[in-house]
């Protein structure tokens, strides 16, 4: 077992990766009119091409091999043994060089992985958490369903008890990524009595058993990321289920703070640096409003906010469990920023939003956003952020 780096020695062993393997983007090197002016907060999925699947697969395992992928992991499941504040690292600095971006392998690295490795038996703990983080696997969500979003434990897909086996019946929507999924964190009822939250259970599900189907979902961004997923008496062995039967808000509750943190990391505000938006106020002829500039200096001086409560959360919480309901607070803080952008982009882009007039940089602006509102409802809305963060943060009294 390797000592723990500091983290000083870490950025510079990731330095040193990054450099001999791939270009650094260089923000100020972007210039106005030249290359693709293509910007969004939630690339759409390509869904027809596998290639850039496969690509952000290869460079996933290139840099988990060079033992830098996964710092946090368990040393005995793969990992490294180091601190979630290490991968906080890696992944900050990977963002900054030119190589492809985490998209479809983000929620089988951030959410489905760590609830099998925190929930699963044995055999499936010590296989799926490796082959996700590495990006062998991709995973996908089954959460929500038509009638359970923000009251998740409203849900009714099934899950019936059958000897070693779970039949499952139901539909979820809003699935990620599952297009592309070969395993899916999963929510069922196994149970109608006691409370709702009692009868829940969570299952891995392999989304090429037979009785899955998985069918797109358009969004307003001209995309396809999402999914309705049906389940028709899909078989489960038992030993795909993850904690004790009717324990499955416990798993779906860790795998969510996971996530709020990850957004609440800054999900896109890479997209909205300083520079890129005076450039934006230049091209319009605002660059010297002093009211423009007053707004991209709020906005930068949020963005950068953000990072910093990221890391104080980080310290306060304890090594194994740093990420707790104060997460969704740095989620708040992130969708925040995301939409005083999208009010200043409105203000410089005015129609230019709206219609496409051919004018480089500027109608492009639509799809990033069309991708907030996506954002602030993904992972639970604001709303149910400033309830969480009332109730498990500040102790006020319930609703
Ligand atoms: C980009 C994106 C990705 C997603 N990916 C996945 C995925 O991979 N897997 C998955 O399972 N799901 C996914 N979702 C679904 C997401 O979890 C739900 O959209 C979210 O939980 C909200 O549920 P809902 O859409 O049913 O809205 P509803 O729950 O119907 O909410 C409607 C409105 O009512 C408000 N509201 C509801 N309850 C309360 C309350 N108690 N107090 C105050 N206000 C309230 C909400 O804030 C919202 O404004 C994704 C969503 C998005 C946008």
């Amino acid at each position: 077992v390797s000592a723990v780096p500091t983290i000083q020695s870490w950025e510079r062993e990731v330095l040193d990766f990054l450099t001999s393997h791939a270009e650094a983007t260089d923000p100020q090197a972007l210039k106005w009119g030249e290359g693709s002016d293509r910007v969004a907060l939630i690339p759409d999925s390509d869904r027809d091409d596998p290639s850039i699947v496969q690509e952000e697969q290869a460079w996933r395992a290139l840099a988990f091999d060079a033992g830098l992928a996964w710092p946090d992991g368990p040393v005995e499941l793969g990992g490294r043994g180091f601190t979630v504040e290490h991968r906080y690292v890696y992944d900050r600095l990977e963002a900054r060089f030119d190589v492809p971006s985490p998209k479809h392998l983000g929620i089988g690295v951030r959410m489905v992985a760590p609830s099998i490795q925190a929930w699963a038996q044995p055999a499936v703990r010590e296989v799926l958490p490796r082959a996700l983080q590495r990006g062998e696997l991709i995973g996908c969500q089954l959460f929500s369903e038509p009638s359970a979003g923000s009251d998740l434990a409203s849900l009714r897909t099934s899950a019936r008890r059958d000897g070693d086996e779970w039949v499952i019946r139901g539909q979820k929507v809003w699935s990620s990524e599952a297009h592309w999924a070969d395993v899916g964190l999963l929510l069922a009822r196994s149970s109608t009595a006691g409370s709702k939250h009692e009868g829940i259970t969570a299952f891995v599900l392999r989304l090429d058993a037979p009785g899955v189907e998985v069918r797109a979902i358009r969004q307003m961004t001209g995309g396809s990321s999402f999914n309705a997923v049906f389940l028709d008496d899909v078989r489960v062995p038992d030993g795909h289920r993850l904690g004790e039967v009717g324990q499955g808000w416990r798993v779906a509750m860790s795998a969510l703070s996971g996530e709020r943190g990850s957004i609440g990391g800054g999900v896109g505000l890479e997209t909205i640096s300083p520079r890129r938006l005076l450039d934006l106020a230049n091209a319009v002829g605002r660059a010297s409003d002093p009211l423009i500039r007053q707004r991209i200096a709020d906005v930068a001086i949020r963005a950068r906010s953000v990072e910093t409560a990221q890391s104080m959360l980080l310290d306060a919480g304890s090594p194994d469990a740093p990420i707790g309901p104060e997460m969704s607070a740095a989620k708040l803080l992130a969708t925040d920023v995301l939409c005083r952008a999208q009010e200043l982009l409105a203000a410089l882009l005015g129609p230019r939003l709206t219609a496409n007039s051919g004018e480089w940089g500027t109608f492009a602006w639509a799809e990033w956003v069309l991708g907030v509102p996506g954002v602030r409802f993904g992972g639970g809305t604001d709303e149910i952020q400033r309830n969480i963060v009332a109730d498990r943060v500040l102790g006020l009294p319930r609703e």
